[in-house]
């Protein structure tokens, strides 16, 4: 049986390791680099119909509905008043048991984490080094080593496996944006709520049956290298209270006191794509590409990714790059012009997108193709 070593613990090499479990074609093993999971955040996450149904194949189907939420529709809002422009109706894209979801991002993990024997998902083990050839062999900073016939890297956005192999063309970029993430209180809106301002967007969910709702701001930010690196800049509550006064100022909602457990975090994005010379190493999720966030297809494509790859291990094809490239295109296109057209500060631009956002939110075969492609894929 081939030996897989798979790197990172997060959403993509969890939904491997579990499409492992389910199928028994391989032996594997999750190497993570944290000392362990934190199941104690709040923040929430939104999983389009494309993974849901790959979510579905293992089990999810059965999952605690009182730990999900089914938003019916996005609506659209100017930030500064609050006044509708729009809404797109999510729910005719829902099928048969897959429904467009939002949830805590902990508990996707919690589930995903459950399905894996413990003696598979090694802790404490960070990838240092690689030695590439018809076996894979790993380093790790706990000087331990071991040997493999593929690897698999959902390292995520910083993967260190990447910038081993491509070096400084492995590294992402930032891309001028801040994120802040809270929980907000006082909010009873059950759909999905996108509110438009002036170089940021904001947008607020539920995350569970419970009233519980996730706030997530993307932020326009141009800041300095060290500032970035800087952790504890990030950290300071006066900087993310001032992020937060921003925006308020901003909103006609009480940002400030509604939003609460604040974590900012600098976006970074891919540069490009990167494909290994190895054909036993593969970089799925994050690591392959990461997205703005501006389309919630993050976790998404991180699902989608390593079903694919799965797929073609186990058939012995060698298509996912192939795939994978076309379907980044795809996403990485809505991703950036949404987070352009979610930005804009000029009046009169903003009153030609407001008008265009009414039109095509109702214009089915825009629809069809700008989601429906996506999310039916
Ligand atoms: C602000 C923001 C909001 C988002 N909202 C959404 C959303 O609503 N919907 C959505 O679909 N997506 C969203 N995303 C994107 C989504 O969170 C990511 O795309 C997804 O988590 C990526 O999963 P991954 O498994 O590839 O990487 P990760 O989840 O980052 O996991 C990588 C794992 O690898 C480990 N690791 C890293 N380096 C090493 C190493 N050297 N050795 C061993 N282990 C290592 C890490 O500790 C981590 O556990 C959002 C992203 C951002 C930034």
């Amino acid at each position: 049986m081939k030996k897989i070593a798979i790197i990172g613990a997060g959403i993509s090499g969890l939904f491997f390791a579990n499409m492992i479990e389910k199928n028994k074609s391989f032996s594997y093993r999750i190497f993570e680099m944290k000392s362990s999971i934190d199941f104690n955040d709040g923040y929430g996450i939104q999983l389009s119909v494309n993974s849901i149904k790959l979510l579905n194949k293992i089990g999810f189907n059965k999952f605690s509905n009182n730990q999900l939420y089914f938003p019916k529709k996005v609506n659209f809002l100017n930030a500064k008043d609050s006044k509708k422009i729009c809404d797109i109706n999510l729910s005719k894209f829902n099928y048969e048991n897959n429904n467009y979801t939002t949830m805590k991002r902990s508990s996707l993990i919690k589930f995903l984490l459950d399905q894996i024997p413990k003696d598979k998902l090694a802790f404490n083990y960070k990838v240092n080094d690689i030695k590439q050839g018809d076996k894979v062999s790993l380093i790790f900073s706990n000087k331990k080593t071991d040997e493999f016939d593929y690897l698999v890297a959902a390292d995520g956005i910083y993967s260190k496996t990447k910038e081993i192999l491509f070096k400084e063309e492995g590294l992402p970029e930032y891309f001028n944006t801040i994120a802040l993430r809270g929980n907000i209180r006082n909010f009873d809106n059950f759909d999905i709520s996108l509110y438009l301002g002036p170089n940021f967007h904001f947008v607020i969910y539920p995350i569970n049956q419970k009233k519980e709702f996730n706030f997530i701001a993307i932020i326009r930010k141009e800041l300095f290298k060290k500032e970035i690196i800087n952790n504890d800049l990030l950290n300071d509550n006066t900087f993310k209270n001032d992020l937060l006064k921003k925006i308020s100022s901003k909103s006609n909602l009480n940002l400030i006191e509604n939003v609460e457990k604040t974590k900012c975090f600098p976006i970074f994005v891919s540069k490009k794509f990167q494909i290994p010379k190895s054909n036993n190493i593969f970089l799925t999720g994050d690591a392959f590409y990461s997205f703005p966030p501006s389309f919630a297809q993050g976790a998404s494509q991180s699902i989608e990714s390593a079903n694919e790859l799965f797929c073609d291990l186990r058939n012995n094809t060698s298509d996912y790059y192939k795939n994978r490239v076309f379907r980044t295109k795809q996403i990485n296109i809505r991703s950036n012009f949404n987070h352009f057209a979610f930005h804009l500060s000029n009046p009169l631009n903003i009153f030609f997108r407001n008008i265009s956002l009414k039109y095509l939110s109702k214009n089915r075969k825009f629809l069809e193709n700008y989601l429906g492609k996506v999310y039916r894929n």
